[in-house]
């Protein structure tokens, strides 16, 4: 029997410098301990990669960054290409964060382009999609959830999108306090289930890991992570702290089927 092993991941956006960085994953590696039934990932800022990734011993913990380019040289001022992160020791890349796309502009065949160049590096994009709340409430969230995954998984090799794992962010929850319920979340990870077997196979899609992203707190996690399509976190606000992010990493066991 196959399983998904979860995974739950820190997203420190633009928050902490190297010493803080350095202190967090000290104290929380020290807490936490080894793990072997769930991976947990940090995604600090550029600037700490390299110190967080020297300082990341337990088996267990994984490195990411939170964006990176598709090109892997050239003159793109302030960008950071994929072979930099692998430089830097990382293990996965954040594609897609709604920060990009809603602040930044980032338009599908962006994000589609930095996933096949993270990929080519042997590195794993976490390709986050979602609905803006205009769009949930005009009935669009599943258009927009499987539009996203399309642009973002075009030309995919069956072994590359095996290997892919999706972030469900509805942007409506991110950084609000608003988390969606377990249940509108499980549909919408039950959707991109379904929708991936289409575009991959039913067996790849069985094994995909599918994160959930938005206001994750010690207190919503085990009913998310209870969820049979919900696989993982990944967590803005309440990864900053170690008590929480602890007790996030911490949530109840439960063993997932794929078969
Ligand atoms: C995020 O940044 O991906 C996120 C989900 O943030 P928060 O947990 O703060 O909503």
């Amino acid at each position: 029997m196959q399983t998904r092993i979860p995974i739950i991941a820190a997203n420190w956006k633009m928050y902490k410098t190297i010493d803080e960085s350095i202190s967090f994953v000290a104290q929380l590696q020290g807490e936490v301990g080894p793990v072997e039934d769930r991976e947990v990932v940090i995604a600090p800022s550029f600037t700490a990669l390299q110190a967080v990734r020297q300082l990341m011993n337990m088996p267990g913990f994984k490195l990411a960054a939170q964006n990176c380019h598709w090109e892997d040289k050239g003159a793109f001022t302030g960008e950071i290409s994929c072979p930099m992160l692998q430089d830097a020791g990382c293990d996965y890349v954040i594609v897609g964060h709604s920060e990009r796309r809603h602040v930044f502009g980032e338009t599908d065949d962006e994000t589609g382009k930095k996933v096949r160049a993270v990929f080519q590096k042997g590195l794993v994009p976490i390709l986050c999609v979602g609905e803006t709340l205009e769009e949930r409430e005009a009935g669009n969230t599943f258009d927009v959830v499987s539009r996203q995954i399309a642009a973002a998984c075009l030309g995919l090799s069956r072994e590359e999108s095996s290997r892919l794992v999706l972030a469900y962010e509805p942007v409506w929850a991110i950084g609000t306090g608003k988390t969606a319920t377990p249940e509108q979340a499980q549909e919408v990870h039950l959707f991109i289930r379904d929708n991936c077997a289409s575009l991959f196979d039913k067996d790849v899609a069985k094994g995909l890991r599918l994160l959930y992203g938005g206001s994750v707190k010690p207190d919503n996690v085990d009913a998310l992570m209870a969820q049979e399509d919900i696989d993982g976190m990944l967590v803005g606000g309440a990864s900053l702290e170690v008590p929480s992010f602890k007790r996030i990493i911490q949530f109840h066991t439960r063993e997932k089927s794929t078969q």
